[in-house]
C-alpha cells in the first residue's frame, strides 16, 4: 500500500507527488494523462519566473521533476471509484478502470489526493478544434495578452463570461459578448460594470455556428439570430469560449462531497469531507484555475496527507 496515492499527473498531481515523496514515504501517482491541461496549452507566460515556455515542454518537465524521486507513476490509468477506509486511519481504495469495461485493479494507499483537473467545456461548432489555439481560447487570464489591440468574441454571459469580457475589454480593441439566453445570468453588479465599458458590446438571444479562418488562424465568427432566424457574422481575431468548466469527478459523486458545480469541496488545508483524502487544482472549490494556484493547491493538499499519516499512524 502507498502512503500517499495522487490521483491526476497535472500542476497539482506533480506537485503533490514531489512534496510526498520529499517527505520519504511510499508515493504513487495514477493518472488518465500525465500532463494534464498543459499538453494541450501553448504558450505559457504565466508561470513566475519563467517567461515563456509551452505546454508540452511544461509536461515534460513535471514528470521528469516527479521522475527525480522515488514515486511509482502509473500513467494511462483512470480512477473510477474511490472507497473510503473504513476505519480510522484505515486504507483507502481507489479502483481503475480496466480494459474494455471490465473492473480493473484496485489500487490502496494510507491517505489520497485527488487532483484530476477539469476541462472547459466547448461549443461543438465548426471551427473550435481546427482554431483551437490559433484565435480560439479558453481562458482570458492565461491567453488575454495575446490578443492585444485586436478584436475578440466571448461566447457566454454567465459571470465568467461576462468577467471575462471585462478584463478583455481592458486589453483587446473590441469586444462581443454573445449569450444564447435572452438575457445574460451574470450578477448584475457585473453587468453594470460591463456595460459602462466603452468598447463591449453585448448581443443575446445569439447561438454560434462556426468559428471562421483562414486555415492558419480565426477571422471571424458567424452566428444565428434566434429570433430572427437570421445568420450573422463578425470579423474578429479572437473567441473566448466561457461556457463552463467542467471538473473531472463524476466519479466522485456520492463518495465525498461536490459543490453544486460538482467541484471536490476542500477547506484552506486541502482538505476533503472524507478523512484522509485531499484535493488540489482545477478539480476543486479552490478560487481560480491557474497552473501556479494548482502547484501551490497540490503541495498544500501533500503536506497535508503528510500531516495527516503522522498523527494517525501508532506510535
Ligand atoms: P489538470 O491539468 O486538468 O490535470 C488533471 C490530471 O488528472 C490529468 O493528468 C488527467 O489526465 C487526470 N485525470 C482526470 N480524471 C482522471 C481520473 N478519473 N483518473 C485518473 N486521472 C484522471 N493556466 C495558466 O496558469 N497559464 C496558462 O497560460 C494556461 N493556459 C491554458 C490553456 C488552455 C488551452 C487550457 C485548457 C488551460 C490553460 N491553463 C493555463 C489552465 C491550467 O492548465 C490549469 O489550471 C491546470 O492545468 C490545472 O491543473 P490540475 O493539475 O488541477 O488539473
Amino acid at each position: 500500500a502507498f502512503d500517499v496515492l495522487v490521483i491526476g499527473g497535472g500542476p497539482a498531481g506533480a506537485a503533490a507527488a514531489v512534496y510526498a515523496a520529499r517527505k520519504g514515504i511510499r508515493t504513487g501517482v495514477a493518472a488518465e494523462r500525465f500532463g494534464g491541461q498543459v499538453l494541450d496549452t501553448m504558450a505559457i507566460e504565466n508561470f513566475i519566473s519563467v517567461p515563456y515556455t509551452e505546454g508540452p515542454k511544461l509536461a515534460a518537465a513535471l514528470e521528469q521533476h516527479v521522475r527525480e524521486y522515488d514515486v511509482d507513476v502509473m500513467n494511462l490509468q483512470r480512477a473510477t471509484a474511490l472507497v473510503p477506509a473504513t476505519e480510522p486511519g484505515g486504507l483507502i481504495e481507489v479502483r481503475l478502470a480496466g480494459a474494455d469495461g471490465e473492473p480493473g485493479p484496485s489500487l490502496k494507499s494510507r491517505s489520497v489526493v485527488l487532483s484530476t483537473g477539469a476541462r472547459w467545456r466547448q461549443m461543438g461548432v465548426p471551427g473550435e478544434d481546427q482554431y483551437r489555439n490559433k484565435g480560439v481560447a479558453y481562458c482570458p487570464h492565461c491567453d488575454g495578452p495575446l490578443f492585444k489591440g485586436k478584436r475578440v468574441a466571448v461566447i457566454g454571459g454567465g459571470n465568467s463570461g461576462v468577467e471575462a469580457a471585462i478584463d478583455l475589454a481592458g486589453i483587446v480593441a473590441h469586444v462581443t459578448l454573445i449569450e444564447f439566453d435572452a438575457k445574460l445570468r451574470a450578477d448584475e453588479v457585473l453587468q453594470r460594470k460591463l456595460r459602462s465599458l466603452p468598447n463591449v458590446e453585448v448581443i443575446v438571444s445569439a447561438q454560434t455556428t462556426e468559428v471562421l479562418g483562414d486555415g492558419q488562424k480565426v477571422s471571424g465568427l458567424s452566428y444565428k439570430d434566434r429570433d430572427s432566424g437570421d445568420l450573422n457574422r463578425l470579423e474578429l481575431e479572437g473567441v473566448f469560449v466561457q461556457i463552463g468548466l467542467l471538473p473531472n469527478t463524476e466519479w466522485l459523486k456520492g463518495t465525498l462531497e461536490l459543490s453544486p458545480r460538482g467541484e471536490i469541496v476542500i477547506d484552506e488545508r486541502g482538505q476533503t469531507s472524507v478523512p484522509g483524502v485531499f484535493a488540489a487544482g482545477d478539480a476543486t472549490t479552490v478560487p481560480y484555475k491557474q497552473i501556479v494556484i494548482a502547484m501551490g493547491a497540490g503541495s498544500t493538499a501533500a503536506l497535508s496527507a503528510f500531516d495527516h499519516l503522522i498523527r494517525s499512524s501508532a506510535p
